[in-house]
């Protein structure tokens, strides 16, 4: 308690609420015995939730897999404990010759593939630890960024197949990423998905034919796993449907694919105080408080990863938009309340105009608020990252992977 005196906001993860979430994700794709696996992918610091914690309930919601982008996250979840009878890790973003590739052979980690010099790196490291790489071939099955394309893939196959044959490597997977499966009700995109699924077939073909076959497949992210049950193939790898979210809210209504929101950030207020009406708020004064009022400190700022873009802007501001803020939950004595940022996001504060004088809401130095929890959305007073991913005009992932460390993450 007195650690906590020292910081002024906090996140809350509910781990419980990531295990039921991985839980029904298993169970979506049908359990264990379906022939389908889940991972989980914890990379970004398990998108700001907290790597092993966030690992473990993973685990102990049935995922058998986990993934990260970057090789350190993957050796960390080793070091920690998690060995290979207790999960397959897989790593995937490589960056040139630079990744440790001997060490994740030896810590059993996979690897992916995507380049023929990244194949080269593989082989060289399996060779000097002189044990098989466990590899999973990424290709490039429509979203234009990792694994070999249909026309650079005849190379690829020359120089896995002699590999795999002299047992240098051992061909685990072929995978691809998808780039719209989240928008299932535009009919464009439908079909962009249905493209790449063919095109990721047609992969497989060539490595059936080339006599490298892969044992498992794998393509679905969140929005797949949960809205394209034919393309689950041998492994999904659900990332925000972990934490609770549906990749775009506009998928459904919150709660439509029963996940629960796992983060709360609160904050504890600062400075409130009354001021009159006209008083300029914050950097460029674009906000004018257009009543008498109250206004509370929120201590937390673009330092802590709350986006600048999230400021409100007010008509009074002549040059600005009217905008409204990112929202945040306040108990008055009437009930919860919802307000929204005035003015700019400073550094390390931002400021709430509370339309009406605090001592009448019950509003004081020290109250904690809310900007987000596992609530239903604005409509309910109760904000979700959705909510501020709106505000600050961008996607959920991002308004949890910039909370900086300044915020501790608590668990419960
Ligand atoms: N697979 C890969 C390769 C990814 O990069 C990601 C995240 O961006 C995921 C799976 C998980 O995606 P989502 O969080 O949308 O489920």
């Amino acid at each position: 308690a007195a650690a906590l005196r020292r910081y002024p906001a906090q996140a809350i993860v509910d781990l419980k609420a990531m295990r039921d979430n991985m839980a029904h994700l298993v169970a979506m794709v049908g359990g264990p015995a379906s022939g389908t696996a889940v991972m989980g992918v914890v990379k970004a610091d398990a998108y700001g939730h907290g790597l092993l914690p966030s690992a473990l309930a993973a685990l102990a919601g049935g995922a058998t897999w986990l993934g990260t982008a970057q090789a350190h996250e993957a050796l960390l979840l080793r070091q920690l404990g998690i060995g290979p009878d207790r999960c397959h890790i897989l790593t995937w973003v490589y960056n040139g010759t630079e990744v440790p590739f001997d060490e994740l052979i030896e810590a059993d980690i996979d690897v992916s593939v995507g380049s023929l010099p990244g194949i080269d790196a593989v082989a060289a490291a399996a060779r000097k630890v002189g044990k098989p790489a466990r590899v999973h071939v990424k290709v490039d099955s429509g979203f234009g960024r990792n694994g070999f394309t249909p026309a650079g893939f005849d190379a690829a196959l020359a120089k896995l197949v002699p590999l795999a044959k002299e047992g240098v490597i051992q061909i685990i997977g072929q995978w691809s990423h998808l780039a719209v499966a989240d928008s299932p009700d535009v009919p464009e995109f439908v079909t962009s998905t249905d493209r790449q699924v063919e095109t990721f077939k047609e992969f497989t073909q060539r490595m059936e034919h080339a006599g490298i076959a892969p044992q498992i497949r794998h393509l679905a992210n969140t929005a797949a796993t949960l809205s394209r049950p034919k393309i689950r193939f041998e492994l999904c790898r659900p990332g925000i449907g972990l934490y609770g979210y549906e990749p775009d809210p506009a998928m459904g209504e919150p709660g439509d694919y029963r996940l629960k929101p796992a983060m709360r950030l609160q904050a504890q207020l600062g400075t409130v105080k009354d001021v009159e009406a006209g008083h300029g708020i914050s950097y460029g004064r674009t906000y004018l408080t257009p009543d008498n009022t109250s206004t509370a400190i929120v201590p937390l700022g673009y330092a802590d990863g709350i986006h600048r873009s999230a400021s409100g802007f007010d008509m009074q501001g002549a040059k600005h938009v009217n905008k409204p803020g990112g929202p945040v939950r306040v108990m008055t004595v009437e009930g919860p309340r919802l307000y929204h940022v005035s003015g700019r996001v400073c550094m390390d504060q931002f400021i709430l105009d509370l339309h009406g004088s605090a001592a009448e809401l019950g509003v004081a130095e020290g109250d904690t608020v809310e900007l987000f929890g596992p609530g239903r959305g604005e409509q309910f007073l109760e904000p979700t990252a959705d909510d501020w991913a709106r505000a600050a005009d961008t996607i959920s992932y991002e308004i949890f992977t910039c909370l900086r460390n300044r915020i501790p993450r608590l668990y419960e």
